[in-house]
């Protein structure tokens, strides 16, 4: 017996709580399950309750999953995002495999991804990863660098700038929670001014993503609350 498929209806159920709470569409805020850890198994059976959009840190791992899952799930399309730091000497299996990355945060690594996606493939969509709090997750602009930056990846030719990407460090409670997702949003709202493409806000997980919702984000990351404890902690 399987508890991915009970876990993820749970979640569904605190969203759309959230949701109401915060007086928002449930369909404006997405759901990304993180499977990193878990193996292409788990992926499969949440794929089959209904989730189609994946997270991963690790890009070997990620593309293993990747390439694994057309056989496991014939005909079934799954969406990939990766949201782990990516060094230089992984950017082309990157560009070739993910639909997503939402971990840029230095020009470098958006240029090559740019110039490393296949033409076969659609543009790659990336989120800008903010650094709101200083916090140890080391990875992430500082809010100052980030429209800047947003600005440069914008004028890449085959990468679409979707929005912003946080982890914030975990706060005591929903309000201090709510306010550092709110200092989020705020970046978030001036990058929108500038490209009106610009349409993610991807931000809380497992144990905070009711503050997330509250602060406007309109995608959240759960991982443990879906495929349980992780076996080592990342
Ligand atoms: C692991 C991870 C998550 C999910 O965290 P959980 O605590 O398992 O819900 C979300 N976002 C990023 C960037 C992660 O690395």
């Amino acid at each position: 017996m399987t508890t991915i498929p009970s876990n993820l209806q749970h979640i569904h159920e605190r969203m759309q709580q959230a949701c109401d709470n915060a007086g928002r569409d449930p369909s404006s805020v997405t759901l990304l399950a993180v499977s990193k850890t878990f193996d292409a198994e788990a992926v499969v059976e949440a794929a089959r309750a209904g989730q189609t959009a994946f997270g991963e840190n690790y890009v070997q791992e990620g593309v293993d999953k990747i390439l694994e899952l057309p056989r496991l799930l014939p005909g079934r399309a799954v969406q990939w995002h990766c949201i782990g730091p990516v060094q230089a000497n992984k950017t082309r299996q990157v560009a070739e495999h993910f639909d997503w990355v939402q971990s840029i945060d230095r020009l470098k690594i958006a240029q090559r991804l740019s110039a490393q996606r296949p033409e076969a493939l659609p543009p790659l969509q990336v989120c800008i990863q903010v650094n709101v709090d200083g916090g140890v997750s080391k990875s992430g602009v500082t809010p100052d660098e980030a429209l800047t930056l947003a600005r440069q990846v914008a004028g890449l030719p085959r990468l679409v700038l979707r929005g912003i990407m946080a982890i914030p460090e975990p706060a005591p409670d929903f309000e201090a929670q709510k306010a550092v997702f709110a200092a989020v949003k705020a970046i978030f709202d001036q990058l929108r001014e500038m490209d009106s493409r610009v349409d993610t806000l991807s931000m809380g997980m497992s144990e905070d993503l009711e503050a997330a919702i509250a602060a406007g984000a309109t995608m959240i990351r759960v991982g443990r609350a879906i495929f349980g404890q992780r076996p080592m902690k990342t």
